[in-house]
């Protein structure tokens, strides 16, 4: 079993590096992210409610989060063979309740993998992207609430992960195969039997 974390601010590439990482590595991948769009995109109640946060660069409240984490972990049974973690947590309360969700079932976080993209180039990238992805949240106003969102939020996260000695940072600029073979370099001592 082993349970990773991509962690890094919008635009960083935790998406596309965890489709990599899951074929590597055989994982359930779960990103919260996807998840709600897919609830926005069939209009569901859960949809309704995190749209009027996405669109506006805000979180979804810690506990309407974590409940459907520990909803996606408790019906999906695989999940118990290790997961990838995309865009959660997002803050330190939702760091320790996953550290909890994971303890009440005898596993734990193996490693944090942190995607570090300077911010113009951040900038840049969510510009592009907002041209083709049709998300409501990639436009020059939310952008940059969902940055300052991530400085104040989601960023003491790497100091917290440093302390549990699981925070292992890689350059997420430049060529996407170079990024990844990086993050297996660092994450190699972490993995089990390798
Ligand atoms: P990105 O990191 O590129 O902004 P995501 O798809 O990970 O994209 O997240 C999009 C939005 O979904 C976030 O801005 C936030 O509103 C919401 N969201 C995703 N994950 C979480 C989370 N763990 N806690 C609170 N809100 C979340």
């Amino acid at each position: 079993m082993y349970n990773l974390v991509v962690f890094g601010a919008p635009g960083s590439g935790k998406g596309t590096q965890s489709a990599r990482l899951i074929d590597e590595y055989g994982l359930y991948h779960i990103s919260t992210g996807e998840l709600l769009r897919d609830h926005i995109a069939r209009g569901t109640e859960l949809g309704k409610i995190a749209d009027s946060y996405i669109s506006k660069g805000n979180l979804i409240p810690d506990q309407l989060m974590i409940d459907i984490l520990d909803d996606t972990l408790a019906n999906n049974p695989q999940t118990a063979n290790g997961v990838i973690f995309d865009g959660f947590p997002r803050t330190i309360q939702q760091a320790e309740a996953l550290n909890e969700m994971l303890g009440k079932r005898g596993s734990k976080v193996h490693a944090v993998v942190g995607l570090e993209v300077p911010e113009e180039e951040l900038i840049d990238r969510l510009i592009k992207r907002g041209a083709d992805s049709g998300r409501s949240d990639d436009n020059p106003e939310t952008i940059k609430s969902r940055l300052d969102v991530y400085h104040n939020q989601t960023a003491p996260l790497r100091d917290f992960y440093t302390r549990e000695g699981k925070y292992y940072g890689v350059k997420g600029s430049g060529n996407i195969d170079d990024i990844f073979a990086e993050i297996k370099d660092k994450l190699r001592p972490t993995r089990p039997n390798e």
